[in-house]
């Protein structure tokens, strides 16, 4: 399976939208891994995971033929995770699909609410919706993707993922602090060849509604304990902030010791 980061950053991108911190100006100067666009993932080019507002920038970044994607999973409908206006433009005349299949969109209800709030009636956009219960499973195409519950707001459902597909499991871990209790009991007898976790922190130690070095460290150490995770388990933190004030260097300089890959917009791993 190939895994693209196309996006790693949090709501606001870095450089930040109006933003003039150090940390935003040292991105400007540096450029390169220090460039970050709002989170997706895609897996094998077919399922994606969110629809952030940087979904135009990604097609023309990576040259994505978006009519592929058949299942898009949304992790919660903050606006940097889903921006469901751009889904209007499936519809003719601004779109011309060879196939026109739909495409099966999972979230948690309020997820579906706001889809459907913004585009009015799915199915003239071929939009088949889905609403996800934490620890739901569905079976999509070559893949089996669990719902589960994160720590990350609490006024709305908040998923991540738990994905299998050929033989290999990959936890989709953002954006979530550290994973409540029931999480950990879900994965407890999973062997998880790729793990996705949530960086917007860097630097600063809090690990609620979202984690930094020292959580997704934490996160890794519980693995290996639990033999959630082994040697062979690759761990990526993602979803930076400039509020977490660490350059692309400055997180591999931590990380990288300690067995953790630094995702950057562009990224690709294949297992
Ligand atoms: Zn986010
Ligand atoms: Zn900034
Ligand atoms: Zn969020």
């Amino acid at each position: 399976m190939d895994i693209l980061f196309l996006g790693t950053g949090a709501a606001e991108g870095w450089p930040a939208l109006f933003c003039e911190c150090d940390a935003c100006v040292k991105a400007r100067i540096l450029g390169g891994r220090n460039i970050r666009s709002r989170s997706s993932i895609h897996i094998d080019g077919e399922l994606k995971i969110d629809w952030p507002p940087d979904t135009y920038l990604h097609l023309l970044k990576y040259n994505l033929n978006l009519a592929k994607i058949r299942y898009l999973f949304i992790t919660h409908n903050h606006y940097d995770h889903l921006h469901p206006d751009d889904l209007t433009m499936r519809r003719e005349p601004f779109a011309h699909m060879k196939d026109g299949g739909s495409i099966h969109i999972y979230g948690s209800k309020d997820t579906v609410d706001q889809i459907v709030k913004v585009v009015g009636d799915p199915f003239k956009l071929g939009l088949d919706l889905h609403v996800l219960e934490p620890f739901e499973t569905v079976s999509v195409g070559e893949f089996k993707v669990t719902a589960l519950p994160a720590d990350h707001a609490s006024d709305r459902v908040c998923l991540i993922y738990l994905i299998e597909a050929c033989g290999k499991t990959i936890l989709h871990g953002y954006d979530s602090g550290f994973f409540p209790e029931e999480v950990w009991q879900r994965i407890r007898d999973c062997k998880l060849d790729i793990v996705i976790l949530d960086c917007t922190n860097g630097a600063l130690p809090y690990i609620r509604y979202h984690m930094g070095l020292e959580g997704v460290i934490k996160v890794k150490e519980r693995m290996i304990l639990e033999g959630i995770a082994d040697k062979d388990t690759i761990f990526v933190a993602t979803h930076f902030s400039h509020n977490g004030l660490l350059t692309y260097d400055d997180l591999v300089s931590t990380l990288l010791p300690k067995g953790i890959e630094t995702a950057y917009d562009g990224l690709t791993i294949r297992i």
